[in-house]
């Protein structure tokens, strides 16, 4: 089974994924892991992702669909996989659909995790991350033993600007805005689901399984 989890940062798209490999043995193709991984490889397209992100420009959507693609060519990825990060826009979904029907593969669903502005707001604002050494903590769920402090190196916590409330709507607003055109897109074809993003890990894996039966 081939889907594409869908939802705003926060909205924990990485811990449903990690579950879903886990549970289903589908291989989790994050954006992010893969450019990393394609650079470290030393491969021509790596090489070229290297040279466009060193010179601060977006890797072009040709780029990302070629990494994907041999991705999903290996061997593990037969049970299928988990797609996050991509796509974001409509163009990018078409390419991708091209490239798996190259591959004689299709997806199943589009999985989009759903959770209120606010609580995303109150999820992200409460983050603290330590400037020496990047660990990040959480006010209330992973709270570092002393007050304010890194658990690692003892250096003060801070608040990335990122972080903070207004600039988590203004992202959250810009998120949505840019999102709704891919799912209607994936709406039309009958392949999204939409799953309430909130509550716990177990419970929201539980809803996602069930979206994915088939009906
Ligand atoms: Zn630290």
């Amino acid at each position: 089974m081939n889907i594409i989890l869908l939802g705003p940062p926060g909205a924990g798209k990485g811990t449903q994924a990690q579950r879903l490999q886990k549970d289903l043995g589908m291989v989790q193709l994050s954006t992010g892991d893969m450019l990393r991984a394609a650079v470290a490889s030393g491969s021509a397209l790596g090489k070229q992702a290297k040279d466009i992100m060193e010179a601060g420009k977006l890797v072009p959507d040709e780029l990302m669909v070629g990494l994907i693609e041999s991705r999903i060519a290996q061997p593990d990825a037969a049970q299928g996989f988990i797609l996050d990060g991509f796509p974001r826009t409509i163009p990018q979904a078409e390419k991708l659909d091209q490239a798996l029907a190259g591959h004689k593969k299709k997806l199943d669903a589009v999985v989009s995790l759903e959770v209120p502005i606010e609580t995303l707001v109150e999820r992200i604002s409460g983050r603290r991350s330590c400037p020496r050494d990047g660990s990040v903590y959480h006010i209330v769920q992973n709270p570092p033993r002393r007050e304010g402090f890194c658990d690692l190196c003892g250096a003060s916590l801070v608040q990335r600007e990122d972080d903070k409330p207004e600039s988590v709507r203004t992202r959250m607003q810009a998120y949505e805005a840019s999102t709704a055109p891919l799912k209607d897109f994936y709406a039309r074809r009958g392949l999204l689901q939409v799953v309430d993003g909130v509550g716990a890990p177990e419970a929201i894996e539980a809803a996602v399984v069930a979206a994915l039966k088939p009906r």
